[in-house]
């Protein structure tokens, strides 16, 4: 049995096995690895750089739990307000990718309102979301459909400035 985790790999076609299921709320999956670098974090170096799943296989696993009588999804990913589908891929070489894939790339609110108009009556959550990265764009989709959850899972962490930045932990601006 092969246990070591690819790098690159999505795992986007793999239907996953749900154990304990309660067969209303589920997990799905769309994005792998992590680009933060966090300087205490395995993540980016075991489960590897970020990379987001294909929109449709997406689609289609949210259709198979739609088919067994699931209520809910939860779209999940280490910082899913990072999701950006360009035709595959890691995040970070979205720069080189052809113009043609970035003007027709995906992000992480408009694939929120695909789901979200392709699944009315499905209830639709999200975790966990980055404050750097979470757009208004995602706020205007969670406020125009009903079946997007008023839920956002962030953390936020307060601390010495100094010690943040030695964690490699994004600093909001302060006001005061
Ligand atoms: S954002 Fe989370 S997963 Fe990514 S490097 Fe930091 S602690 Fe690790």
């Amino acid at each position: 049995m092969n246990v070591i985790l690819s790098k690159e790999e999505t795992y986007g076609d793999i239907a996953p096995v749900r154990l304990n299921s309660n067969g209303v709320t589920a997990f799905v999956s769309i994005t792998r690895g992590c680009d933060n670098m966090c300087t205490f974090c395995v993540v980016p170096f075991t489960r590897g750089r970020e990379r987001s799943r294909d929109p449709q296989s997406i689609l289609e696993e949210i259709n198979d739990l739609v088919t067994k009588g699931f209520k809910e999804i939860t779209l999940l990913g280490q910082n899913v307000d990072s999701y950006l589908w360009y035709g595959g891929g890691l995040k970070k070489d979205f720069a080189k990718a052809t113009p043609m894939a970035q003007a027709t790339a995906v992000d992480f609110a408009q694939l929120l309102n695909q789901v979200a108009i392709s699944y009315p009556n499905l209830r639709v959550r999200f975790a966990t979301s980055n404050p750097q990265d979470i757009s208004d764009d995602v706020l205007h989709a969670i406020s125009k459909h009903r079946n997007i959850c008023n839920y956002i899972h962030l953390p936020v962490q307060s601390g010495s400035d100094r010690i943040l930045k030695e964690m490699n932990r994004y600093i909001l601006e302060r006001n005061t």
